[in-house]
């Protein structure tokens, strides 16, 4: 690719995503952290971070990208976020969700979905069911929470605080990217006394990596073909229960 690309189709990209993209990613963000979750908020919310893929895509291309499966594909391999390992093509199946959302059934002869079918089943917009507050991709060998296992993890990559036409070309080569910050624990803790009680909290209740849930995580009944879903818990490498124990009740002694 080739960098050139003028400020006004890099504002419009811009625009999109601080003004569009990320207020309805924290909406959708509180929704799932609520399981409130309904289908029209999966498939809205689908759509439009599908319509800032599609216009990377336009983009990329005026940057010399080949074909739009291509550079989706790549997407997939350059957009990786830490979590939700099982998935490696989330960006192209987000595409196709909101493809056969649009158009009743996708067409099973153009290469565009040919593996994916393959993989997955005839995807329609029944691929996506609701039940309690969550919505789950179920197809006949696969099941996992669709806006913790998909959509949580791609609007993480768009919130990476793009402002200008250099941030946009950077993001579009793949070279930027928002993140979940798992396992950065120095930056959390100053590893003194004082924040032992907090170090034990999170040690005894910590987040799923792989779907963003607590105590609730529901990894374990997935199903991704023939790979059982696990629970993949964000703990400190540098926790040691015993001397955090005994931390904690130093604390205690010079408090009473
Ligand atoms: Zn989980």
């Amino acid at each position: 690719m080739n960098t050139t690309l003028n400020d006004d189709e890099a504002k419009y990209l811009l625009a999109y995503i601080n003004d569009v993209l990320i207020p309805s990613s924290e909406e959708f963000m509180k929704l799932l952290a609520n399981n409130q979750v309904m289908l029209h908020h999966a498939f809205s919310f689908n759509a439009i971070l599908a319509h800032a893929i599609d216009y990377m895509v336009f983009l990329a291309k005026k940057m010399g990208a080949a074909t739009r499966i291509a550079y989706i594909k790549e997407f997939d391999e350059k957009y990786n976020v830490s979590g939700a390992i099982h998935i490696s093509n989330k960006f192209r199946l987000l595409d196709a969700i909101n493809n056969s959302f649009k158009h009743v059934e996708l067409d099973k002869n153009t290469s565009r979905y040919k593996d994916l079918i393959e993989t997955y089943g005839e995807l329609t917009f029944h691929s996506l069911k609701s039940n309690n507050g969550k919505v789950y991709f179920e197809m006949p060998t696969y099941k996992f929470d669709y806006g913790r296992v998909i959509l949580r993890p791609i609007a993480v990559i768009f919130d990476c605080q793009l402002q200008s036409t250099k941030d946009v070309i950077d993001f579009i080569k793949g070279n930027r990217k928002g993140s979940f910050c798992y396992e950065s624990f120095d930056n959390l803790y100053e590893y003194e006394p004082w924040d032992a009680i907090d170090r034990m909290i999170d040690y005894c209740n910590p987040q799923c990596m792989n779907c963003g849930e607590y105590q609730n995580c529901e990894c374990s009944s997935y199903n991704y073909a023939s790979i059982k879903g696990e629970s993949k818990p964000n703990t400190d490498p540098k926790f040691e229960f015993k001397s955090v124990m005994s931390e904690i009740s130093g604390t205690r002694e010079w408090s009473t």
